[in-house]
């Protein structure tokens, strides 16, 4: 079996060494960059099966880089691990928005990041399997005018497309198959991530905020349950 590649982009040359250093040792083919210009060149002109990706950098910055891949249609199913410093939640949040798959943060335990790093390639396997079996598309779920197509991932507002990113599909979804019922932050978490997702309870409402927005007149079916978290109406 042909080993997945990974790219590294790190302008801090330590940590890049380290990351390759680990990634190596585990099998991964690995290439490392020291800017988001850098990153963007090897995206084009070697596709990785997943990028680790540094906020903080010198010129072009880390969402910038994550912002253009996951715009362009031959980049943005590569998975993106964001790589953050404490305290840069919001980024984070923005960086989910954007369609970054998930994230660490600095120090990390290579254990802990080859952890994650599987993770994110597996639930990439998962939607290619789905995307990919013809046929067998998972059912189409209706709430009145809202519809949510999981094989296609699309979602429409009285037959509208409405765009959503990843994150944001995943957790419609999650929520939409058992209207009614009340999920907790961290059931949501769970669900929409996998388990030991270390992410805070505040980037979930802030995920159902940019929902709401953007299914417009079909926001207000995501209702607030105080205190415990949020369900899809029935
Ligand atoms: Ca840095």
């Amino acid at each position: 079996m042909i080993q997945p590649s990974v790219l590294v982009v790190e302008d801090e040359e330590d940590i890049r060494e380290l990351l390759s250093y680990n990634l190596l040792k585990e099998g991964y083919q690995v290439a490392g960059v020291a800017s988001g210009e850098d990153a963007l060149t090897t995206v084009e002109s070697k596709p990785p099966d997943v990028i680790l990706l540094d906020l903080l950098l010198p010129g072009m910055d880390g969402l910038s880089v994550c912002r253009k891949l996951k715009a362009s249609p031959a980049t943005q199913s590569i998975p993106i691990l964001m790589l953050t410093a404490k305290g840069e939640e919001g980024d984070i949040v923005a960086g989910l928005n954007l369609g970054a798959d998930d994230y660490i943060t600095k120090p990390f335990s290579p254990k802990v990041l080859l952890a994650r790093l599987r993770a994110v390639m597996r639930r990439k396997t998962a939607g290619d399997a789905a995307a990919a079996s013809d046929g067998e598309e998972p059912e189409t779920i209706q709430i009145r005018d809202l519809g949510i197509h999981p094989g296609r991932h699309e979602v429409l507002v009285r037959g509208t497309r409405v765009e959503l990113t990843a994150t944001e599909f995943r957790l419609l979804y999650f929520l939409a198959q058992r209207p009614g019922w009340v999920f907790t932050r961290q059931q949501i978490l769970d669900g929409v991530h996998g388990d030991n997702y270390a992410i805070t309870d505040r980037a979930v409402d802030v995920q159902i905020v940019g929902l709401r927005r953007k299914l417009g007149p079909a926001g207000r079916y995501i209702e607030t349950v105080r205190g415990v978290g949020y369900r899809v109406k029935e």
